[in-house]
Protein backbone atom coordinates (compact mmCIF):
# COMPACT_ATOMS: atom_id res chain seq x y z
CA UNK A 1 0.00 0.00 0.00
CA UNK A 2 1.17 3.44 -0.44
CA UNK A 3 1.24 5.19 2.73
CA UNK A 4 2.62 8.67 1.54
CA UNK A 5 4.55 9.97 -1.26
CA UNK A 6 7.41 7.74 -2.62
CA UNK A 7 6.39 4.92 0.02
CA UNK A 8 5.51 1.95 -0.11
CA UNK A 9 4.79 -1.12 2.56
CA UNK A 10 3.36 -4.57 2.34
CA UNK A 11 0.20 -4.39 4.71
CA UNK A 12 -1.88 -7.32 5.69
CA UNK A 13 -6.02 -6.02 4.93
CA UNK A 14 -8.86 -8.54 5.26
CA UNK A 15 -9.63 -10.88 1.73
CA UNK A 16 -12.23 -9.09 0.25
CA UNK A 17 -15.85 -10.71 -0.14
CA UNK A 18 -17.54 -11.81 -3.60
CA UNK A 19 -20.24 -10.38 -4.21
CA UNK A 20 -22.89 -11.84 -6.40
CA UNK A 21 -21.65 -11.20 -9.88
CA UNK A 22 -18.12 -11.05 -9.19
CA UNK A 23 -14.88 -13.36 -9.18
CA UNK A 24 -12.39 -13.59 -6.37
CA UNK A 25 -9.14 -13.65 -7.82
CA UNK A 26 -5.46 -14.98 -6.41
CA UNK A 27 -3.21 -12.46 -8.57
CA UNK A 28 -0.10 -13.49 -9.70
CA UNK A 29 1.55 -10.23 -11.04
CA UNK A 30 0.78 -6.47 -11.37
CA UNK A 31 2.65 -4.15 -14.03
CA UNK A 32 3.75 -0.71 -13.40
CA UNK A 33 3.17 2.30 -15.95
CA UNK A 34 3.06 6.02 -16.15
CA UNK A 35 -0.07 6.46 -14.42
CA UNK A 36 0.87 4.06 -11.46
CA UNK A 37 4.26 5.93 -11.10
CA UNK A 38 2.47 9.16 -10.94
CA UNK A 39 0.27 8.15 -7.93
CA UNK A 40 3.39 6.53 -6.44
CA UNK A 41 5.49 9.76 -6.38
CA UNK A 42 2.44 12.30 -5.32
CA UNK A 43 1.72 14.10 -9.02
CA UNK A 44 -1.95 12.41 -9.15
CA UNK A 45 -2.91 12.23 -5.35
CA UNK A 46 -4.26 8.80 -4.12
CA UNK A 47 -8.33 9.15 -3.40
CA UNK A 48 -7.01 8.51 0.20
CA UNK A 49 -3.92 6.74 2.39
CA UNK A 50 -3.19 4.17 2.77
CA UNK A 51 -3.68 3.34 -0.92
CA UNK A 52 -3.53 0.08 -3.15
CA UNK A 53 -1.85 1.00 -6.22
CA UNK A 54 -1.87 -1.19 -9.93
CA UNK A 55 -4.17 -1.47 -12.68
CA UNK A 56 -2.43 -4.49 -14.58
CA UNK A 57 -3.55 -7.41 -13.35
CA UNK A 58 -3.45 -11.05 -14.08
CA UNK A 59 -4.36 -13.81 -11.82
CA UNK A 60 -6.61 -17.14 -11.24
CA UNK A 61 -10.15 -17.36 -10.48
CA UNK A 62 -10.77 -18.87 -6.98
CA UNK A 63 -14.14 -18.09 -6.10
CA UNK A 64 -17.28 -17.16 -8.24
CA UNK A 65 -20.36 -15.01 -7.04
CA UNK A 66 -23.80 -16.88 -7.24
CA UNK A 67 -24.91 -14.67 -10.15
CA UNK A 68 -21.77 -15.35 -12.49
CA UNK A 69 -21.82 -17.13 -15.82
CA UNK A 70 -19.35 -18.67 -17.84
CA UNK A 71 -16.71 -18.45 -15.63
CA UNK A 72 -15.10 -20.94 -12.95
CA UNK A 73 -12.47 -21.36 -10.04
CA UNK A 74 -9.12 -22.48 -11.74
CA UNK A 75 -9.60 -19.82 -14.99
CA UNK A 76 -6.64 -18.01 -15.70
CA UNK A 77 -7.53 -14.53 -16.13
CA UNK A 78 -6.47 -11.02 -16.99
CA UNK A 79 -8.59 -7.98 -15.93
CA UNK A 80 -9.92 -5.07 -17.58
CA UNK A 81 -9.38 -2.16 -14.89
CA UNK A 82 -11.83 0.47 -15.78
CA UNK A 83 -15.42 -0.45 -14.57
CA UNK A 84 -17.93 1.22 -16.80
CA UNK A 85 -21.65 1.46 -16.08
CA UNK A 86 -22.71 -0.21 -19.51
CA UNK A 87 -26.08 1.92 -18.74
CA UNK A 88 -25.28 5.35 -19.88
CA UNK A 89 -25.73 7.26 -23.20
CA UNK A 90 -21.53 6.79 -23.74
CA UNK A 91 -21.77 3.21 -22.87
CA UNK A 92 -24.69 2.05 -25.22
CA UNK A 93 -23.41 3.80 -28.10
CA UNK A 94 -20.08 1.71 -27.07
CA UNK A 95 -17.68 4.77 -26.26
CA UNK A 96 -17.44 3.08 -22.87
CA UNK A 97 -14.11 5.18 -22.20
CA UNK A 98 -16.47 8.10 -22.20
CA UNK A 99 -18.70 7.01 -19.60
CA UNK A 100 -18.90 9.49 -16.71
CA UNK A 101 -19.09 6.98 -13.51
CA UNK A 102 -16.20 4.88 -15.16
CA UNK A 103 -14.21 3.49 -12.38
CA UNK A 104 -10.15 3.54 -12.97
CA UNK A 105 -8.57 0.69 -10.47
CA UNK A 106 -5.52 1.81 -8.89
CA UNK A 107 -6.77 5.26 -9.85
CA UNK A 108 -10.18 5.89 -8.29
CA UNK A 109 -11.30 2.12 -7.01
CA UNK A 110 -8.76 -0.18 -4.68
CA UNK A 111 -5.91 -1.62 -7.33
CA UNK A 112 -4.56 -5.06 -8.21
CA UNK A 113 -0.94 -4.85 -6.44
CA UNK A 114 -2.84 -7.34 -3.98
CA UNK A 115 -2.71 -10.87 -3.16
CA UNK A 116 -6.67 -11.50 -3.67
CA UNK A 117 -8.96 -9.36 -5.66
CA UNK A 118 -12.50 -8.86 -6.14
CA UNK A 119 -13.55 -8.03 -9.82
CA UNK A 120 -17.05 -7.82 -11.67
CA UNK A 121 -17.25 -10.87 -13.83
CA UNK A 122 -18.02 -8.77 -16.75
CA UNK A 123 -14.21 -7.28 -16.28
CA UNK A 124 -12.33 -10.30 -15.90
CA UNK A 125 -11.10 -12.30 -19.37
CA UNK A 126 -10.36 -15.64 -19.05
CA UNK A 127 -7.20 -16.34 -21.35
CA UNK A 128 -5.52 -19.72 -22.72
CA UNK A 129 -3.82 -21.88 -19.63
CA UNK A 130 -0.31 -21.75 -19.90
CA UNK A 131 0.65 -18.58 -21.12
CA UNK A 132 3.71 -16.57 -19.57
CA UNK A 133 3.00 -13.88 -16.95
CA UNK A 134 4.93 -11.59 -18.58
CA UNK A 135 2.59 -11.65 -22.05
CA UNK A 136 -0.77 -11.56 -19.56
CA UNK A 137 0.62 -8.44 -17.48
CA UNK A 138 0.92 -6.47 -20.77
CA UNK A 139 -2.13 -7.25 -21.87
CA UNK A 140 -3.90 -4.43 -20.43
CA UNK A 141 -0.92 -1.70 -21.52
CA UNK A 142 -1.37 -3.35 -25.22
CA UNK A 143 -4.91 -2.94 -25.36
CA UNK A 144 -4.13 0.82 -24.96
CA UNK A 145 -1.54 1.00 -27.60
CA UNK A 146 -3.97 -1.04 -30.23
CA UNK A 147 -7.26 1.08 -29.21
CA UNK A 148 -4.89 3.95 -29.81
CA UNK A 149 -4.13 1.99 -33.64
CA UNK A 150 -7.94 1.45 -33.91
CA UNK A 151 -9.29 5.02 -33.58
CA UNK A 152 -6.34 6.29 -35.90
CA UNK A 153 -7.57 4.47 -38.66
CA UNK A 154 -4.02 3.97 -39.80
CA UNK A 155 -3.96 1.35 -42.78
CA UNK A 156 -1.14 -1.44 -43.23
CA UNK A 157 1.60 0.49 -45.90
CA UNK A 158 1.32 3.78 -44.34
CA UNK A 159 3.70 4.82 -41.70
CA UNK A 160 4.12 7.28 -38.47
CA UNK A 161 5.52 8.86 -35.71
CA UNK A 162 6.01 7.84 -32.83
CA UNK A 163 7.15 9.70 -29.72
CA UNK A 164 8.14 7.87 -26.51
CA UNK A 165 9.63 4.45 -26.02
CA UNK A 166 8.66 3.48 -22.56
CA UNK A 167 6.21 0.77 -22.16
CA UNK A 168 3.23 2.51 -23.62
CA UNK A 169 5.37 3.64 -27.06
CA UNK A 170 6.94 0.04 -26.80
CA UNK A 171 3.71 -1.75 -27.35
CA UNK A 172 2.17 0.78 -29.85
CA UNK A 173 5.33 0.23 -31.86
CA UNK A 174 4.85 -3.62 -31.75
CA UNK A 175 1.27 -3.39 -32.58
CA UNK A 176 1.87 -1.14 -35.54
CA UNK A 177 4.54 -3.15 -36.69
CA UNK A 178 2.30 -6.05 -36.81
CA UNK A 179 -0.06 -4.26 -38.40
CA UNK A 180 2.55 -3.63 -41.46
CA UNK A 181 2.92 0.09 -40.85
CA UNK A 182 6.74 1.78 -40.89
CA UNK A 183 7.14 3.05 -37.37
CA UNK A 184 9.76 5.99 -36.91
CA UNK A 185 10.19 6.56 -33.07
CA UNK A 186 11.51 9.30 -31.35
CA UNK A 187 13.23 9.13 -27.63
CA UNK A 188 16.03 10.50 -26.26
CA UNK A 189 17.02 7.08 -23.83
CA UNK A 190 19.20 4.88 -25.95
CA UNK A 191 18.33 1.58 -24.10
CA UNK A 192 14.15 2.07 -25.10
CA UNK A 193 15.22 3.23 -28.54
CA UNK A 194 17.08 0.14 -29.16
CA UNK A 195 14.35 -1.99 -27.66
CA UNK A 196 11.89 -0.32 -30.19
CA UNK A 197 14.07 -0.96 -33.00
CA UNK A 198 14.71 -4.62 -31.47
CA UNK A 199 10.86 -4.58 -32.31
CA UNK A 200 10.97 -3.53 -35.59
CA UNK A 201 10.78 0.13 -35.30
CA UNK A 202 13.61 2.99 -36.78
CA UNK A 203 15.11 5.79 -34.96
CA UNK A 204 13.88 8.86 -36.78
CA UNK A 205 16.38 10.33 -38.94
CA UNK A 206 16.73 14.12 -39.01
CA UNK A 207 14.99 15.64 -42.49
CA UNK A 208 13.03 12.21 -42.96
CA UNK A 209 10.41 13.69 -45.12
CA UNK A 210 7.02 14.60 -42.70
CA UNK A 211 4.74 11.73 -41.83
CA UNK A 212 1.07 11.17 -42.25
CA UNK A 213 0.36 9.71 -38.62
CA UNK A 214 1.89 11.21 -35.12
CA UNK A 215 1.33 9.11 -31.79
CA UNK A 216 2.53 10.11 -28.68
CA UNK A 217 2.99 8.32 -25.91
CA UNK A 218 5.35 10.14 -23.32
CA UNK A 219 3.42 12.86 -22.17
CA UNK A 220 6.82 14.78 -21.74
CA UNK A 221 6.59 18.23 -22.08
CA UNK A 222 6.86 20.10 -25.42
CA UNK A 223 7.17 17.12 -27.43
CA UNK A 224 3.77 16.92 -29.21
CA UNK A 225 4.47 20.48 -30.63
CA UNK A 226 7.49 18.61 -31.84
CA UNK A 227 5.23 16.08 -33.49
CA UNK A 228 3.25 18.08 -34.78
CA UNK A 229 6.00 20.12 -36.71
CA UNK A 230 6.53 16.28 -38.10
CA UNK A 231 2.86 15.96 -39.04
CA UNK A 232 1.96 15.99 -43.13
CA UNK A 233 -0.27 18.21 -44.30
CA UNK A 234 -3.96 16.53 -43.42
CA UNK A 235 -2.26 13.69 -41.06
CA UNK A 236 -3.25 12.65 -37.74
CA UNK A 237 -2.08 12.83 -34.56
CA UNK A 238 -3.25 10.88 -31.59
CA UNK A 239 -2.19 11.50 -28.14
CA UNK A 240 -2.11 9.32 -25.18
CA UNK A 241 0.61 10.26 -23.18
CA UNK A 242 -0.84 12.90 -20.63
CA UNK A 243 0.31 16.37 -18.84
CA UNK A 244 -1.27 19.58 -18.35
CA UNK A 245 0.74 22.04 -20.68
CA UNK A 246 -0.91 24.01 -23.06
CA UNK A 247 -0.06 21.99 -27.00
CA UNK A 248 1.99 25.42 -28.17
CA UNK A 249 -0.10 25.22 -31.83
CA UNK A 250 -2.46 27.58 -32.81
CA UNK A 251 -5.83 27.17 -34.79
CA UNK A 252 -3.89 28.52 -37.91
CA UNK A 253 -1.54 25.10 -37.70
CA UNK A 254 -4.59 22.83 -36.86
CA UNK A 255 -6.68 24.63 -40.30
CA UNK A 256 -4.08 25.25 -43.10
CA UNK A 257 -2.31 21.65 -41.95
CA UNK A 258 -6.36 20.24 -42.00
CA UNK A 259 -4.57 18.36 -38.89
CA UNK A 260 -6.83 15.61 -37.30
CA UNK A 261 -6.52 15.38 -33.36
CA UNK A 262 -7.19 12.47 -31.36
CA UNK A 263 -7.69 11.97 -27.64
CA UNK A 264 -7.35 8.31 -27.08
CA UNK A 265 -8.64 7.59 -23.59
CA UNK A 266 -7.71 3.59 -22.91
CA UNK A 267 -10.42 1.61 -24.35
CA UNK A 268 -13.45 0.68 -24.79
CA UNK A 269 -15.54 -2.79 -23.47
CA UNK A 270 -16.22 -4.74 -24.63
CA UNK A 271 -14.16 -5.19 -28.41
CA UNK A 272 -10.77 -3.63 -27.78
CA UNK A 273 -10.13 -6.13 -24.85
CA UNK A 274 -11.65 -8.47 -26.54
CA UNK A 275 -9.42 -8.37 -29.48
CA UNK A 276 -5.99 -8.65 -27.62
CA UNK A 277 -7.02 -11.60 -25.40
CA UNK A 278 -7.80 -13.47 -28.72
CA UNK A 279 -4.30 -12.18 -30.08
CA UNK A 280 -2.58 -14.32 -27.65
CA UNK A 281 -4.18 -17.43 -28.37
CA UNK A 282 -2.66 -20.31 -29.88
CA UNK A 283 -1.54 -19.82 -33.71
CA UNK A 284 -0.62 -16.04 -33.41
CA UNK A 285 3.36 -14.31 -33.13
CA UNK A 286 1.95 -11.96 -30.65
CA UNK A 287 3.99 -11.83 -27.37
CA UNK A 288 3.46 -9.06 -25.57
CA UNK A 289 6.37 -9.56 -22.66
CA UNK A 290 8.86 -8.98 -25.29
CA UNK A 291 8.49 -5.38 -23.95
CA UNK A 292 9.49 -6.62 -20.61
CA UNK A 293 12.49 -5.83 -19.17
CA UNK A 294 12.45 -6.54 -15.34
CA UNK A 295 10.13 -8.31 -12.42
CA UNK A 296 10.92 -8.06 -8.79
CA UNK A 297 9.18 -10.24 -5.60
CA UNK A 298 5.92 -7.88 -3.59
CA UNK A 299 8.43 -7.24 -0.78
CA UNK A 300 10.68 -5.37 -3.40
CA UNK A 301 8.06 -3.09 -4.61
CA UNK A 302 9.58 0.30 -3.92
CA UNK A 303 12.43 -0.72 -5.75
CA UNK A 304 10.66 -1.97 -8.70
CA UNK A 305 9.13 1.28 -8.68
CA UNK A 306 12.23 3.71 -8.44
CA UNK A 307 13.73 1.45 -11.38
CA UNK A 308 10.43 1.57 -13.63
CA UNK A 309 10.76 5.25 -14.27
CA UNK A 310 14.18 4.66 -16.01
CA UNK A 311 13.95 0.85 -17.04
CA UNK A 312 14.62 0.01 -20.70
CA UNK A 313 10.86 -1.61 -20.82
CA UNK A 314 8.13 -2.87 -18.78
CA UNK A 315 8.63 -3.61 -14.83
CA UNK A 316 6.43 -5.99 -13.31
CA UNK A 317 5.99 -7.07 -9.85
CA UNK A 318 5.60 -11.20 -9.34
CA UNK A 319 2.89 -11.97 -6.78
CA UNK A 320 3.34 -15.83 -6.76
ZN1 LIG B 1 -1.28 1.48 -17.37
ZN1 LIG C 1 -21.51 4.43 -18.60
Amino acid sequence: MLTGPGALSVVSVPEPSCGPGDVLVRMRGTGLCGSDLAVYAGRRPAPYLPWILGHEGTGRIVAVGAEVGGLRAGQDVVIEPDYCCLACAACLAGRTSACDSRAAVGLTVPGLLSEYVVVPATFAWPVPPGLPPEDLVCVEPGTVARAAMRRSGIAPGQSCLVSGAGSQGLLLCQALVEHGVAVFVQEPNQARLARACALGAAPLLPGRDRLPYFFETSGAPGVVEQGLRRLARHGTAVLIGMNTDPLGVSPRDVVAGQITLIGSMVYDHPGDFAGTVAALGPGTKTRLGAVVSDNYPLEDAQAAFVAASSASGKVWIDLS
